[in-house]
């Protein structure tokens, strides 16, 4: 039987200011495996990055905070660890990141193989001696496609791909259980995006890890998952197996209108269709359905009650299309 790594239950997340409140994510539920990858799809703005940072805890400080729900690793509710504790023994890790701007998320002034030795330096639950992190650091550059002797080279001394392989080396460095990697490619072109792709799912193969792929690209859902969630004004509007999303006969009008967005090969179109119309703003989030203002099947219902999910194992829809259920009405609560 499938071992359970991660579980989401109703998270519920904003941002706060002096003068509003941004409902980022809306009492979402998920679960992982171990083994397993789940993609996180959707626009930008849906909250995808929110997730991720709750995962870790490191949501902006000052602004974004955690108001409702668990998160569990192992059974270990991470929302009840100190910043301490999950800092020493669970950040990087048992979670891995991997941040979606190679560019940024590296220090320009410091050689890489001594960014990936800090991070083990760090953790070191194995004690290892400086020869055996150095040992380890040359390992972890031959393992994303990057030649050992290079490690005394600068950020700037790298193409776009091969820095975006150093922050994977990185992430990898304490051979996490889960880890998240939020639009990892995104700033790579399209022939590096698929060597990077290729690369990271033959990691999670080889070490036996869970992965969160963050992503608005249904292509790449295709090519390394093996759940997809799909995202929408905060809430998890589809979600289930990727052979359901692909294949399925039901679905979701946002995630049939994504489908309807990316161009298929076998099928002559003259114009792709986009989806009408603008995410909500968050901070006076619709009530009812959050996608009924740009849903072409909207009905009334959809405008005033909050539809409840269509469930057929793995597969869970929410919307009024698949089930007539009412519950409680409004959009967020904590405005
Ligand atoms: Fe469209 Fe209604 Fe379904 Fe929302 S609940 S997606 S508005 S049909």
């Amino acid at each position: 039987m499938e071992k359970s790594l991660l579980k989401v239950k109703d998270l519920e997340v904003v941002y706060k200011t002096d003068f509003e409140t941004v409902c980022a994510v809306n009492k979402i539920s998920f679960d992982l495996n171990q083994g397993e990858v789940i993609g996180l799809v959707g626009e930008t703005g849906a909250g995808k990055t929110t997730t991720a940072l709750s995962i870790m805890r490191l949501l902006p400080f000052r602004t974004g905070k955690i108001i409702g729900g668990a998160i569990e690793l192992e059974g270990k509710s991470l929302l009840d660890l100190s910043e301490n504790e999950m800092r020493k023994g669970y950040r990087g890790e048992k979670i891995g990141m991997i941040f979606q701007d190679p560019m940024t998320a590296l220090n320009p002034v410091t050689k890489v193989g001594d960014q990936i030795a800090e991070a083990l330096k760090y953790h070191n639950k194995e004690k290892m001696t400086t020869v055996d992190i150095d040992k380890r650091v040359d390992e972890m550059l031959e393992l994303v496609g990057i030649p050992a002797f290079r490690k005394n080279d600068y950020p700037h001394q790298f193409s776009g791909g091969m820095k975006q392989r150093v922050v994977i080396a990185i992430a990898l460095a304490c051979e996490p259980d889960l880890l998240i990697a939020d639009e990892p490619t995104t700033a790579l072109d399209v022939t590096i995006q698929a060597q990077v792709l290729a690369m990271m799912r033959e990691l999670q193969e080889r070490l036996k890890m869970s992965m969160i792929l963050i992503t608005h690209d249904l292509g790449i859902v295709a090519q390394v998952c093996d759940k997809v969630a799909v995202m929408y004004a905060g809430e998890l509007i589809e979600q289930g197996r990727v052979e359901d999303i692909f294949t399925g006969q039901k679905h979701h009008p946002y995630t049939v209108g994504l489908f309807g967005s990316i161009p298929n090969l076998n099928i002559e179109t003259e114009r792709l269709e986009p989806i009408d119309g603008l995410m909500p703003d968050p901070t006076d989030l619709p009530k009812g359905c959050k996608f009924s203002p740009r849903c072409k099947q909207c009905m009334e219902i959809c405008k005033t009650t909050q539809p409840k999910e269509y469930v057929n194992g793995e597969h869970r829809i929410a919307c009024h299309l698949y089930s007539s259920s009412i519950m409680e009405e409004g959009g967020c609560k904590h405005a």
